[in-house]
């Protein structure tokens, strides 16, 4: 594992990685256990998208953000489906719909309170039993259900590798979202057109970029190691 502990300013390092991303790659930094004043140093530095695992620590946030009004939020954790209607209200982004049944629950709520969220599926290309979302044969046999739900803008694929993989791995595992997502728009079906690829942390973001990612959830690499 890297050490990322704090050099150079958060402004820096922002800096610094973006003058490595194409144009096209969204840089989401991910605030979970992140101070508000280490929140705003990034919005100083230019940061517009957020990144949070958990809707409880989020809404405190955001209750102390309001003038933030130029911010996207990007839910990036597993949600418990007795959260979706708060998830809803407070993300423009949730990346981590991990089964058919939450997407099914959001498509519900979304209707209701007259949102269209945008929204990652997340998969799992390798076992991993510490990490959600649907597997290739599983995702490819709920992709008609999925594109009955409207009120949804599926338009993604997020991914996690699990830890311990080589290199080499690392990259098949991100190339085989990047089929994967190609596969499924080569269907046509109505609604599922997937062309963001969410993938890429701290450890291996270069590794995403290089396979086509869209966009990267940096944490530690940007605020240093949580506590
Ligand atoms: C915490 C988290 C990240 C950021 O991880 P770092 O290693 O701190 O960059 C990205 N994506 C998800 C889903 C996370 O939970």
């Amino acid at each position: 594992m890297s050490d990322f502990s704090r050099s150079g300013t958060i402004a820096d390092r922002i800096a610094q990685i973006r003058q490595t991303l194409p144009a096209n790659v969204r840089l989401i930094a991910v605030s979970k256990q992140v101070s508000i004043a280490a929140m705003q140093e990034a919005y100083d530095a230019g940061i517009r998208d957020f990144g949070e695992s958990r809707v409880q620590e989020a809404e405190a946030k955001q209750a102390q953000l309001r003038e933030w009004s130029d911010v996207t939020w990007h839910l990036i954790g597993h949600l418990q489906a007795n959260k979706a209607n708060k998830a809803i209200r407070m993300f423009e982004w949730i990346h981590s719909v991990d089964h058919l049944k939450l997407a099914q629950r959001l498509d519900q709520l979304a209707a209701q309170l007259d949102q269209s969220p945008q929204v990652c599926l997340q998969v799992k290309l390798l076992p991993d039993p510490n990490k959600f979302g649907w597997t290739i044969a599983e995702l490819l046999a709920d992709l008609p259900a999925l594109s009955e739900c409207q009120h949804l803008n599926i338009c993604g694929l997020m991914t996690i590798p699990p830890l311990g993989l080589s290199q080499s791995e690392v990259i098949g595992v991100f190339q085989q979202t990047r089929e994967l997502a190609a596969t499924i728009s080569r269907q046509q079906l109505p609604g599922l057109d997937i062309q963001e690829l969410s993938m890429g942390m701290s450890e291996d973001y270069a590794l995403a970029v290089q396979s086509g990612a869209t966009m990267i959830r940096l944490g530690r690499i940007l605020f240093g190691d949580r506590t």
